[in-house]
């Protein structure tokens, strides 16, 4: 008998549903107009925001840290992993973002899921939005605190959460929240969400995976764009996405930072970033603060590309960011749509329950600072054959 006999089961019911998935393979690198499965297509489901993953001063930067220092670090950061770049990348870091300190993960889902569990435990409640990323759930449950969500940006359903952590007794209360939700790219409502962590003394956390370098001056996060420095007590980032490497950072206090460093599990047991990494980051960190019209063209590129879906009658929701859903309704549709966009030359991932609620299938768009308008107004044409032959517009 194989006693993985089950998965079988598993992945035919998972085909059943239409949930099973192919992985599409990049043969490019992750560019404006990539090649994907054999195909070059517009690329609409990076989250290279800022071009700065194939940025030549950042491979520069690898290819000099990696000659001068190796392609590995060797060891876990509290072994012997800290090298000169990761503390000289976390001073930058704590500088760039007007914190007393910051700590580097190996990713964003691993700053999460170190940083939960680190500081609440049994006995203390977390209050978290309904839609927030999976590495916060994830790292929620393995705090063992009690997680009670609250309808997704619905402030008085967070206050009334907040009372209730109150009423039930003395352990520690955690308000946590995305800073930009992925898949509507929406903004939290940062400011009351701390004036009511403050009004209730519940600790403050935004994860601004989507944020960092998209938000805030010269992509500070969204700490910066609402004006709120000093008063949210621990922000997340990742150096995934637009900042184009790989990493999770946690930007806070001195003494966060310090205790991370003792009860942060993936910093003491997972080996640290290869020099190559940290060099790519501190170059992304440079441009960030040398470069900011890369920033701004983000901007001017989502205002005109979200302007022209709306014009064509497209429904792009509530997004505030450059991450534009466009809702199309069904699953199997959606799903339909984003491949004869495929075909049209444009790819943007569908997306369906259970990710997103069973009417609201979508496909997900974020265009970066690296497309041209050329590479827009074919994008554009592509949606509206589709939208038209699909009955969608
Ligand atoms: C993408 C994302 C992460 C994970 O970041 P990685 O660096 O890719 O691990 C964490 N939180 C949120 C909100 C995200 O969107």
């Amino acid at each position: 008998m194989n006693p993985l006999g089950f998965l079988k089961d598993e992945l035919a019911e998972l085909k059943e549903q239409g949930l099973y998935r192919e992985l599409k393979v990049l043969e490019s690198g992750q560019t404006p107009r990539s090649v994907i499965d054999g195909k070059e297509v517009i690329n609409l489901s990076s989250n290279n925001y800022l071009g700065l993953a194939t940025h030549p001063k950042l491979i520069e930067a690898t290819i000099k840290a990696t000659e001068q220092y190796g392609a590995g670090s060797g060891a876990v950061r509290t072994i012997i992993g800290t090298m000169s770049l990761h503390q000289e990348l976390e001073q930058r870091l704590a500088e760039f973002k007007h914190t007393e300190a910051v700590l580097v993960f190996q990713s964003g889902f691993t700053a999460n899921t170190a940083t939960i569990p680190a500081i609440v435990g049994k006995g203390d409640v977390i209050i978290s939005d309904s839609l927030n990323h999976a590495s916060i759930i994830d790292g929620c449950r393995l705090s063992r605190a009690e997680i009670k969500a609250y309808d997704h940006a619905d402030m008085n359903h967070l206050e009334q959460r907040l009372k209730e952590a109150k009423d039930q007794g003395s352990g520690k209360i955690l308000v946590i929240t995305d800073g930009v939700f992925s898949m509507d790219g929406d903004i939290a409502p940062l400011p009351d969400i701390v004036e009511l962590s403050q009004k209730y003394g519940a600790i403050s956390y935004v994860d601004d995976a989507h944020s960092s370098g998209v938000l805030g001056a010269n992509g500070r996060g969204s700490v910066d764009h609402f004006g709120l420095h000093g008063q949210v007590d621990i922000q997340i980032g990742t150096l995934s996405k637009a900042l184009g490497v790989l990493g999770g950072y946690v930007a806070s206090s001195k003494d966060l930072i310090d205790w991370l460093v003792h009860r942060g599990r993936p910093f003491l047991f997972s080996t640290s970033h290869p020099p190559g990494v940290t060099a790519a980051l501190i170059a992304a960190l440079d441009i960030l603060l040398t470069e900011p019209e890369l920033i701004d063209t983000l901007w001017d590129n989502t205002r005109y590309f979200k302007g022209k879906l709306e014009a064509l009658g497209f429904d792009t929701g509530k997004s505030d960011t450059p991450i534009t859903p466009v809702i199309i309704g069904e699953g199997s549709k959606a799903m339909k749509f984003s491949d004869e966009l495929f075909n049209a030359g444009v790819f943007a991932q569908g997306i369906a329950y259970p990710t997103v609620a069973k009417d609201k299938a979508r496909v997900r768009t974020i265009v970066t600072a690296t497309h041209s308008k050329a590479d827009l107004d074919e994008a554009i044409a592509a949606f509206e054959k589709v939208g038209k032959d699909l009955l969608v517009i």
